[in-house]
């Protein structure tokens, strides 16, 4: 398992400066220990074969088996599933992608576990957990409210 912050491979004619690119095509299936206060069960849906921060585009690029999906970094702000963000008894979202500013952006992506990867954005909110399931349920979700 990879995460490569702010450095990519120059041989790349994507190569981006600002880009950064977590590579688990070869994830090795150990559950890592993490400092996860809320403990989660792990879900069972497969990690995507790759996810790409592209900075410059404003999106989170997942390559899935089934497809690539670009999720624009405010629409994912806008539905992080953490605490702060949705209350945990009522289930009501507090912070919504109108209160999400208009550049937000990622400014590190952490694996935690073998589940999930840890956004922390430039507001500052750093505390949102996106499982592979969640992401995936957003990528589908975007493709479809796109879709005609
Ligand atoms: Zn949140």
């Amino acid at each position: 398992m990879i995460i490569n912050f702010g450095v990519r491979r120059p041989k790349s004619p994507l190569f981006k400066p600002r880009c950064f690119t977590i590579d688990n095509r070869h994830t090795n299936p150990t559950v890592l220990k993490s400092g996860d206060s809320g403990h989660r069960t792990p879900k069972m849906t497969a990690p995507p074969l790759s996810i790409k921060s592209r900075q410059q585009e404003g999106v989170l690029e997942l390559q899935w088996t089934h497809g690539t999906y670009r999720l624009p970094f405010r629409f994912l702000r806008g539905r992080c599933p953490c605490a702060s963000c949705v209350n945990e008894v009522t289930g009501v979202r507090m912070v919504d992608v109108e209160d999400v500013p208009l550049a937000v952006a990622p400014t590190n992506i952490q694996f935690s576990g073998n589940y999930a990867i840890k956004i922390s954005w430039n507001d500052r909110h750093d505390t949102g957990l996106f499982t592979w399931e969640y992401l995936e349920l957003l990528s589908k979700d975007l493709a479809t409210a796109a879709a005609p």
